[in-house]
Order: structure tokens, then sequence, then C-alpha cells
């Protein structure tokens, strides 16, 4: 008996066995549809060959544009916002074909765009937001350090001195996703008179400030992470966001996008379980398809088990946003939870597609990788196991 084995084809499966998509109404349904065609026929096709190169696809962002979800989530004066669970569901859509272009996603429009929306004074908000959002200015996210990351909160070592009208910014970012090539970046600094961490929106041609490409990252190839340095930065007191006082203020923006990342989790999952899926029925060997052993069903039944419980968490998290409701230790359970459910899907998916489940083309191997990074940034398990745990017993075990 032979059956055709198509590399990367996806089995056309339930992944919502908890019928979650019954919360949204008919336009968020309407629009995600709209998205997952454009997803399909625009960025499907070019991901493993710019994963395999570390490129991005510059030219899918003008075409991204017109479908208007950037900044989803934020009320802007030309848009109402739409709901946390929509965008949710948004950044699904995208992780299901690929995690990198969803952390594009993430850090533009969750990250930068979030710290502007919640830090912004409304003039500051007016001057970026909508160029943000129709994506004509890209934002990064620079808050972790060459020497600071878990404990980024006690260590930032770039620094912001106040010098008349302006301050001066001195320092390294390390790891800043859309880097490379991002218009303005929310650079988060210690202001050497009070000792507090403030954000500034440094633009990408103010002298003192340059930008380097991390090479050879083995996760998320086409996310451009950069190493960034500050060399006496001059930024005027208009771009300080007038509304970051303190790493209280960089911790409320975390809170937020941690459950994006949960997000990206359970989309990276959906396009797991597809694939491993349609893998396992057309597999044959000792004259089935492998579909048929138990062991196989097993993983497979693991797999959907973990898409479920992340897909629940995720969108309960998402309705308590929109609640306004959310706490840090729901933001980093969501986020750690569904991160290491989604470490363990992609290994048993792996597993089920045996030597082809690290050939590129078979639509695994980059999904395995993918998930590594997703594990460890924003927020490492550790990190967020130990906010969860000062939450339970009210230690903080941190040091
Ligand atoms: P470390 O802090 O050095 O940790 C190493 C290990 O020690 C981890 O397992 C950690 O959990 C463990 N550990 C540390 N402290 C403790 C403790 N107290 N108890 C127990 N275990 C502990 N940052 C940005 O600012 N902007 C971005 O756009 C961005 N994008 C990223 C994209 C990618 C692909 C990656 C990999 C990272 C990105 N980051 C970004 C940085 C990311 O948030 C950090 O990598 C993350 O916070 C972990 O920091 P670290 O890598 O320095 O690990």
């Amino acid at each position: 008996m032979t059956r055709e084995l198509i590399p990367g084809a996806r089995a056309d499966v339930d992944t919502d066995l908890f019928t979650y998509r019954s919360l949204l109404d008919d336009t968020e349904v309407e629009l995600l549809g709209g998205l997952r065609d454009w997803l399909e026929e625009h960025l499907a096709p070019v991901v493993d060959d710019h994963w395999a190169r570390a490129e991005f696809p510059h030219d899918l962002i003008p075409k991204v544009a017109g479908l208007d979800i950037m900044g989803l989530a934020l009320d802007m004066s030309e848009r109402p916002a739409r709901r946390r669970l929509l965008s949710g569901f948004v950044g699904l859509e995208i992780a299901r074909i690929d995690a990198s272009f969803a952390s594009f996603y993430g850090v533009h429009s969750g990250l930068a765009m979030g710290s502007i929306h919640q830090c912004g004074s409304d003039e500051q908000r007016e001057r970026w937001l909508p160029a943000m959002r129709r994506l004509d200015k890209i934002g990064a996210f620079g808050l972790t350090e060459p020497h600071g990351g878990s404990d980024v909160a006690g260590g930032l070592e770039t620094t912001a001195r106040r010098d008349g009208d302006e301050w001066v910014i001195d320092g390294a970012k390390r790891w800043i996703g859309n880097g490379t090539f991002a218009d303005l970046i929310v650079v988060w600094a210690r202001d050497v008179a009070d000792d507090q961490v403030k954000a500034f929106v440094v633009e990408k041609d103010m002298p003192g400030f340059a930008a380097t490409k991390m090479e050879n990252k083995l996760a998320l190839r086409i996310t451009q992470n950069a190493d960034l340095t500050f060399d006496g930065v001059r930024v005027p007191e208009a771009n300080r966001l007038q509304n970051a006082n303190s790493f209280n203020d960089t911790n409320a923006v975390l809170r937020s996008t941690r459950g994006s990342v949960a997000w990206s989790a359970v989309g990276v999952m959906t396009g797991v379980y597809e694939v491993v899926v349609q893998y396992a029925k057309d597999r044959i060997q000792f004259g089935r398809p492998i579909a048929g052993f138990q062991l196989i069903q097993d993983h497979l039944a693991t797999i959907l088990a973990n898409l479920s419980a992340a897909l629940g968490m995720a969108a309960r998290g998402s309705q308590l946003q929109d609640e306004g409701v959310f706490r840090d230790e729901q933001g980093a359970l969501v986020k750690s939870f569904c991160t290491t459910r989604l470490r363990e899907s992609v290994a048993l998916a792996r597993e089920v597609m045996g030597g082809n489940g690290i050939l590129l083309e078979y639509g695994m191997a980059r999904f395995f990788n993918d998930a590594e990074a997703l594990y460890s940034y924003e927020g490492t398990r550790e990190i967020n196991t130990l906010i969860v745990g000062r939450s339970i017993t009210g230690e903080s075990a941190f040091t």
C-alpha cells in the first residue's frame, strides 16, 4: 500500500475542540477568515526560504498594512479598540503559519505600540500611533541588555541623563526584535538623577545610535534581532514617554504582552497539530498509516490536549484583560504554561515525523526550533514561575 506523502501538508482538522471561537462575533470571525486567507497566500509560500536565509520578508509590510491589524486592541482616535480576545486570535492565526512573523507583530503592535499607548501622553499617542498602525513607522522595544536578562528589573545599565530640554542616553541593548529596521525604539533606561527606569522613543537616525544584526540564531531566524548601542544619543524631552516613571510601568506593558506570547504558542501548536496529523495519516510503515498505531495516537492526543488547555487559558486571560482585571501572576502563568505545553507538543510532533521532522520542507523543524525562543523570551519559564510563586506564597524567591 502506498500513499502520497506531501511535505508540509496540513490536515483539515478540528483545532478548537472546546469551541473557543464561538466567543467571537460575526465581524471578528470575518476578520480572522480574511487574515487566514492572506497569510496562506502571501506568508506561507515564503517562510521556509526566508527562515533558511535568516531574512525578513520586507515586501510583505505594505501588504499586511492593508489588513489594519496593528494595535488592534488599543483605543486610537481614528479607530476604537477591538477586543483583546480578537487580537489574541489574530496572533494565533499569524503564528499558525510562522512564529517569527508573529514576533514581528507582537513586538511592533504589542510591545512598542503598547508602551506608547500605555505610557505616552495624548500628544505622543497622536504623534506616533497612527503611523505605526499604518506600518509607515516600525517599532521595537529595547529592554534587555548584554548583562541584564532575567534580572533586568534591578540591573539596567543603560542610563539617561537630563540636559536642559534633552536627555543623553548611553548604553547597550541586546536581542531587540525588529531592531535592524525599526524606525522607533522604545528604550528603557535608568535616570541617573533618581535611579528610576524611564522610557524614551529613540529614532533610528539620531546621532550616536547604531543597530547590528545578531547572526547565527537557530530559532525565529526570520525575526531580525539586534544589538543596539547608544553613545551619547540626545533625545528631546518630548520623546520621553511621559507616564513611564518606574519599572512598575515597564511591568504593566509586559503583563499584557505575555498574554500575546501565549497566543503565539497556541498558534504554533495549531500549526504543529495540523501538520503532524496529516503526516501520521500519510506515512506508511509496517503496511499501514502510522496514525493507526496506539503509541502515535497517544502523542496526537497529548498534543491536542495541550493545544486545548493552552487555548482555553489564553482566551480567558484575554477576557480578563478586556475586563481590566488581568493580574501579574495571570500574565506570568499563561505565558509559561502555554509555551511549556508548546515545547512538549512540538517535541512529540517531531518524534512522530521521524527523520522528516528535522527537514525544513516537512513543516515541523521550523516550529520545533522557534518554540525554543518563545519559551525563553518575555520572561523565561523560571522567572514567570517565580512571579506565580510570589503570588502564591507572598515570598519573593528571585534571589
Ligand atoms: P538569563 O537571564 O541569563 O537566564 C539564563 C537562565 O537562568 C534561564 O534559564 C533563566 O530562567 C535562569 N534564571 C535567571 N535568574 C533566575 C532565578 N532567579 N532563579 C532561577 N532561574 C533563573 N528583549 C527585549 O528587550 N526586546 C526584544 O524585542 C527581545 N526579543 C527577543 C527575541 C528572542 C528571540 C530572544 C531569545 C530574546 C529576546 N529578548 C528581547 C530578550 C529576552 O526577553 C531574554 O532573553 C529573556 O528575558 C531571558 O534573559 P537571558 O536570555 O539573558 O537569560
